[in-house]
């Protein structure tokens, strides 16, 4: 039986965590966006937010970085709320890809939907389905409510960082461009890239994601501001979205060792949900092959293990 997770268990945990990562040296920042290099490596935080609404945190959960894909799944739930869960699988998909987050080969593999929202194919597809269709800024202004409601406080967008990716982003180019070819753009395919980037760009910190993954592991009830945010029947869904693709061709192993649902970003952060207990999120720049943060990977399998937490059942074993 795992223990009752309470406040001070998890300052203990976290603290833990924290401290056997913190001196680990391996990854590398993302360099193919040339503002994320230049972000200092060693920066590092963990924070939980349980349902209560109480954050622990421990390091630089202050500290604003780049959501990028972790927006992925802020921008998913708009599109489920906006659509339904049946309308979105049929449009986009729920599928795994197995290969990198960026892959061109995966939607020429499967051309009849671009397998998720929750690889770059699918989120672009997700940012064309946005309502109201046709009105960029509208559409802009319903993610970004949709950001500032599922983390309790507003985001600001890193304009450097969105440049940057503008400037660079000739692969999303060609993503957009063939997931028009297949009938799977459902706006304009520049306009919906253009707001995948901006959103990709957004600021936040763990605090924040911390409490967007207590919002999902609630059923959409933020646990901060008390708000119900979306319908407690597209916690599963989106659950089960981040289950299986959070980790890109890593995902298996990801909860295999872990047993939480997350879902990573190029800018070092990682939001884990477990559901009815608690958000997680962890943040450290360098990241592995696959993009995904090492340091956040390892504090987050930590935390979990430690706790004997896992979605799957309970797991004493080591
Ligand atoms: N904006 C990044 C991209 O599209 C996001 C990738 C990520 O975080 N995995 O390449």
């Amino acid at each position: 039986m795992s223990q009752p997770i309470t406040a001070s268990l998890i300052r203990e945990v976290i603290g833990e965590a924290y401290e056997a990562v913190k001196n680990d040296k391996g990854g590398a920042n993302a360099n193919y966006i040339p503002f994320l290099a230049n972000i200092p490596s060693d920066l590092f935080g963990i924070a939980v937010c349980l349902p209560s609404g109480e954050v622990i945190e421990t390091g630089d959960t202050e500290y604003v970085f780049g959501i990028e894909s972790v927006s992925k799944v802020l921008t998913a739930i708009l599109v489920l709320q906006q659509y339904g869960a049946d309308e979105v699988l049929s449009k986009i998909g729920a599928d795994a890809t197995g290969l990198p987050f960026n892959s061109i080969m995966a939607i020429l593999l499967e051309k009849d939907h671009p397998s998720t929202p929750l690889v770059n194919a699918g989120a672009i597809s997700a940012c064309s389905m946005v309502k109201p269709v046709g009105d960029a800024d509208k559409k802009w202004t319903a993610i970004t409510d949709m950001l500032t409601a599922l983390c309790g406080s507003p985001l600001k967008l890193l304009d450097e960082l969105y440049k940057s990716e503008t400037a660079t982003n000739f692969n999303n180019k060609s993503i957009a461009w063939l997931l028009k070819n297949y009938g799977r753009i459902y706006d304009d395919p520049d306009m919906s890239l253009d707001l995948y980037t901006r959103q990709c760009s957004m600021g936040v910190t763990a605090r924040q994601l911390a409490i967007c993954g207590a919002t999902i592991a609630g059923g959409g009830l933020n646990p901060v501001t008390r708000t119900q945010v979306f319908d407690p029947s597209l916690a599963p869904k989106i659950t089960s979205l981040i289950a299986t693709v959070g980790f890109y061709e890593h995902t298996g192993d990801w909860l295999y060792t872990s047993g939480i649902p997350a879902k990573t970003g190029v800018g070092g952060g990682i939001m884990g949900t477990m559901p009815g207990k608690f958000g997680i999120a962890a943040f450290a720049p360098p990241l592995d092959d696959a993009g995904n943060s090492v340091k956040s990977q390892k504090a987050i399998q930590y935390i979990t293990n430690k706790l004997g937490v896992n979605i799957f059942g309970s797991c004493s074993c080591k």
